[in-house]
């Protein structure tokens, strides 16, 4: 028998919620965030489960040009634009469109006159302060694109710090309302978080990333309660039992010891298939539907569970590390971390299988 994990990925749960986000933004167009490999799921995967997506937004250049080749023929929006001005040449050529941020890649666009014009959006910064032009760059960066020819839209945009929080986004609206007061041109301020919280900034385009996966952008709403169904399984199997003394202690460091006689199931899932190592004693795992808590430290290629509540347990007994059954949100919670973490971080080893 092969190593026994694996990671389905359901393809009608993209659907599902690409749905869900339409549903919550009726007027807006979507654009299906797409990024580090589709959060871990595989981008031509998501992309081929969505083809009649508004658009598709991602940051990597090569993703983008394997969208395009792939056939699909809608917007494909690379979020932090361009690094070098050869890439222009390609953004032009494929028709991607290309997020402009600062004054480099404005200078890029001005100096190189692309084979075609660029669909841009100008990237405004209302608070996060990593990327973005200061709200009294945004007019002259209007005239700089409009003087050099190289826009073939323009929408204005930025990316919200608190939407997920208590926070929330008065703050970074009234910064963009000020930026762009009286601009006759699209806008687009929503990721999952506002986008489900924050109607009003929804805006002409939303960018849906972790919510497409199934997983919540929010500490405090589950991904259940906004409807949202988990793409990503990461399954595995006991490979070993181990049954312990009271006293005797489990794996790397001895950090768990046995309170009384119990029994420990041998998971064949660690770090290197990408389950987080920092994930404490408790973190929560199914064994056969049964939820039970890990015990002692995460290792390279197996964790260990406590199997007192799961008495059939047995070698070959179906493990969830996360996914359907199992929101990816409580194993990161408990291991201080979030979802999309845990979805990006699927090691190359792990074998996908794609489940209608
Ligand atoms: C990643 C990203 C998104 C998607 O964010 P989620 O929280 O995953 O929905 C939206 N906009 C920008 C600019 C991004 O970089």
């Amino acid at each position: 028998m092969a190593r026994p994990i694996r990671a389905d990925i359901r393809l009608s749960a993209f659907v599902h919620n690409y749905a869900a986000a339409k549903r919550a933004a009726p007027r807006s167009r979507a654009l299906a965030v797409v990024k580090a490999n589709g959060y871990g799921h595989g981008i031509e995967r998501v992309a081929r489960a969505l083809p009649h997506a508004d658009g598709f937004a991602t940051l990597e250049l090569d993703g983008a040009v394997r969208l395009r080749d792939a056939g699909f023929a809608g917007e494909i929006l690379l979020l932090e634009g361009f690094f070098e001005a050869a890439e222009l040449a390609e953004i032009a050529g494929r028709a991607l469109a290309t997020v402009v941020s600062g004054e480099d890649q404005l200078r890029q666009l001005e100096a190189c006159k692309p084979t075609a014009a660029i669909d841009c959006y100008l990237k405004i910064n209302t608070g996060m302060n990593r990327l973005g032009l200061a709200p009294s760059a945004v007019r002259p960066a209007l005239e700089r694109l409009e003087a050099a020819g190289s826009a073939r839209s323009v929408t204005l945009m930025t990316h919200f710090a608190t939407a997920d929080g208590p926070e929330g986004i008065g703050e970074a609206m009234r910064r963009f309302e000020d930026a762009t007061r009286g601009l006759a041109l699209p806008r687009s301020l929503a990721n999952s978080a506002a986008l489900f919280a924050h109607p009003q900034a929804h805006a002409d385009t939303v960018r849906e990333g972790i919510a497409l996966y199934g997983a919540t952008p929010f500490a405090d709403r589950s991904a259940g309660s906004l409807g949202l169904l988990p793409a990503m399984t990461l399954r595995s199997r006991l490979i070993a039992i181990q049954d312990l003394a009271a006293g005797e202690t489990v794996g790397y460091g001895a950090t768990y010891r046995a309170a009384g006689p119990m029994r420990l199931g041998i998971v064949a899932c660690g770090y290197a298939d990408g389950y987080p190592r920092h994930a404490p004693s408790g973190t929560p795992v199914l064994v056969d539907g049964v939820r039970v808590p890990t015990a002692g430290r995460v290792s390279m290629d197996m964790i260990t569970v406590d199997l007192s509540a799961v008495p059939g347990a047995r070698v070959g007994s179906e493990v969830v590390l996360w996914g359907e059954g199992l929101p990816v949100d409580d194993v990161a919670a408990s291991a201080g971390t979030v979802g999309y973490e845990l979805l990006c971080a699927l090691a190359p080893r792990v074998p996908v299988r794609e489940v209608p």
